[in-house]
């Protein structure tokens, strides 16, 4: 206590002091002008590990943030970190806020902005059948997250662009006559493929700003509503799991072992032949308890 109260009074001695003597710095001279009564802020606090590597990682994610380096702010009692390249020029700059630090202490990246905002980059080639899972897609995760993830339909400058995309000749059907045994063997196949991507493209620090979702049909299926010949329907029972899948993945979900989960890592895969009558019964996969419990954490 003794050295606490040694400490302010010197503190304040020195400010009467200075008071006397001409100014040496303009910028100091210029914060007495504006408030002469203010009693000097305690010294910086001392930046906890946490912090200096949220900021140094920060800065390593951003193009020309070489340099980190921590500020504090004593109006809003919190640090910031600025992000600079070799010859100074500043990058980025963020506040550092006590829920950046909870999130960047579970390694986490966030979309900053809310709504998210998607565009269908390619929407009639897509077609409606797809469109229309898409659409779904997104409503099941605002509705798993309780409303507190929204997605916003914008023309241009999205946050997710969504993109479809078509594989040749990966559907065939074979028909095999075997005369000595009177049966014919109608066989349907497609090979396996990805059906989609996802890639987050943009992140400042831990913030994500943009995201690409391919999803990938098959080639030469017409468009007719309802009745499955959508190339995006073969081998999805029409679930809307690829769709979930890879947004869920532009929100920096990977995959699990939880093969009740939409983002069980086998969901983008379609290695089977066409599906066999009931297959797709149960099939369905759901955005699972963890998932929620993150997204309403980060989000809410
Ligand atoms: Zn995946």
């Amino acid at each position: 206590m003794r050295y606490t109260n040694a400490f302010v009074f010197v503190a304040v001695a020195m400010v009467l002091l200075y008071g006397c003597v001409p100014a040496v710095d303009e910028t100091n001279s210029q914060e007495n002008k504006t408030d002469p009564t203010i009693v000097p802020e305690p010294a910086t606090p001392i930046p906890d590990n946490t912090t200096i590597y949220f900021c140094k990682d920060y800065c390593s994610f951003v193009q020309g943030g070489e340099n980190d380096k921590l500020e504090y702010n004593q109006s809003d009692k919190s640090f910031f970190c600025t992000c600079s390249d070799y010859s100074g020029e500043l990058a980025a700059k963020t506040e550092i806020t006590p829920r950046d630090l909870k999130l960047y202490g579970q390694k986490k990246v966030w979309w900053e902005n809310m709504p998210i905002t998607y565009q269908i980059m390619n929407e009639d080639e897509c077609g409606d059948y797809e469109v229309g899972q898409i659409n779904r897609a997104l409503e099941k995760i605002e509705e798993a997250a309780d409303g507190i993830v929204k997605f916003a339909e914008v023309d241009q400058d999205a946050n997710i662009e969504l993109s479809c995309e078509f594989i040749k000749d990966c559907y065939s059907k074979k028909i095999d006559i075997r005369k000595e045994e009177g049966i014919i063997y109608e066989s349907e196949e497609i090979c396996s493929h990805a059906a989609g991507t996802a890639q987050i493209t943009k992140l400042e620090g831990f913030k994500i700003k943009k995201a690409k979702v391919t999803l990938i049909g098959l080639d030469g299926f017409s468009e007719t509503s309802g009745n499955g010949a959508s190339g995006f329907y073969i081998g999805s029972c029409g679930h809307t799991t690829v769709e979930v899948h890879e947004i869920l993945h532009t929100f920096g979900f990977g995959h699990t072992n939880n093969s009740q989960s939409v983002m069980y890592h086998q969901t983008e895969l379609v290695p089977y032949t066409i599906q066999k009558e009931g297959a797709c019964i149960g099939s369905d996969r759901i955005i699972d308890q963890e998932i929620i419990d993150e997204l309403l954490f980060v989000y809410g």
